[in-house]
């Protein structure tokens, strides 16, 4: 994504890949050296966010391809990292039927659940795509068979994209999305700087805690299950504790928080929506850069005012 905001960059922080944004920004900027605490989103900012699907279930009697279809025409709309999975392996599976096309229906009456998934109009069915929540919040059935297929599929730190067609959950697919090879580094770094990390997550809490453990964020710093406001709050209640905000995240989701919190830093290769909230933006999205703004803020800002 290119930042559309006007952007203003101290030298060194652009040669960095730290940018600045001007005006309100720059002094929300400067408040980075007092941050105490950093709230991490999970996908996309702490793992790479490019996941893979990896296994795919059907729990109707709907042909596998036709299942396809119908979730590729729903997700084709969505700029989530697990909409673009989901239709990568659609297109290598129509590969492996040796349908080539690149030909996707197109979705009427799409919808973008920020935190739950997508939802549209598929050739006169409605197709439902994504997590437990936005099943249930939509009155969706979730049986017996579907809840075991994901709790086995969350014990090996993958993700749920459920697919109701026509008020009935037709299928699934699990993705798998790594972490970033520095997030570890960067917790421990910050946390030799007395700074505390935190995670909020949309996504469940077994693969929530998988995550976090890897990286080495506490099992009590792990909040997980939370929609966009979810994670505003979250942010919101500690500022009310006295303490000092950074929000480091990517997605249209994570916009509340990034505005909320003191110091908003978006990741450069995130959603338009989060870099327009955020503060500052991560250009090369490499979490090492939370704590070169941190520096720089301790550094060059302080002399610029
Ligand atoms: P995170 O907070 O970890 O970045 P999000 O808040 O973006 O995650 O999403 C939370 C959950 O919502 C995801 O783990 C996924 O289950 C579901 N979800 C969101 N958008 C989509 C989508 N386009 N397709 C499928 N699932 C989605
Ligand atoms: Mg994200």
């Amino acid at each position: 994504a290119t930042p559309t905001a006007v952007m203003v960059a101290t030298g060194k922080g652009a040669s960095q890949g730290v940018l600045i944004k001007g005006g309100n920004a720059l002094e929300n900027a400067h408040k980075a050296r007092l941050v105490k605490i950093v709230v991490f989103d999970k996908t996309g900012t702490l793992t790479i966010g490019k996941p893979l699907v990896v296994s795919t279930v059907l729990f109707s009697k709907l042909p596998m391809e036709e299942f396809c279809e119908m979730a590729i025409a729903a997700e084709a709309n969505s700029e989530h990292p697990i909409a673009k999975a989901v239709v990568e392996h659609v297109k290598k599976l129509r590969q492996q039927y040796g349908s080539y096309t690149e030909h996707v229906t197109e979705a009427k009456d799409f919808e973008v659940h920020p935190g739950a998934g997508v939802s549209g109009n598929v050739e006169g069915k409605m197709v439902l795509v994504g997590n437990k929540r936005l099943m249930l919040a939509c009155d969706i059935p979730v049986g017996p068979e579907v809840e075991d297929y994901m709790s086995k599929a969350e014990q090996l730190v993958r993700t749920c994209v459920l697919v109701a067609i026509d008020g009935r959950i037709a299928g699934a697919f699990s993705v798998t999305d790594p972490v970033k090879p520095e997030a570890e580094r960067v917790v421990s770094f910050l946390r030799s700087m007395s700074i505390s990390s935190i995670m909020v997550t949309g996504d469940n809490l077994v693969t929530a805690n998988a995550i976090a453990k890897e990286v080495g964020i506490r099992k009590d710093d792990v909040f997980a299950e939370f929609d966009p406001l979810g994670k505003a709050d979250k942010i919101k209640e500690l500022q009310m504790k006295g303490m000092i905000v950074a929000m480091v995240g990517d997605g249209i989701n994570d916009s509340p928080a990034l505005v909320a919190a003191d110091v908003g830093m978006a990741i450069g290769a995130g959603t338009d929506v989060a870099i327009e909230a955020a503060d500052i933006v991560l250009i090369k999205s490499n979490l090492e850069d939370v704590i070169t703004a941190i520096d720089l803020s301790r550094k060059t800002l302080s002399r610029i005012r």
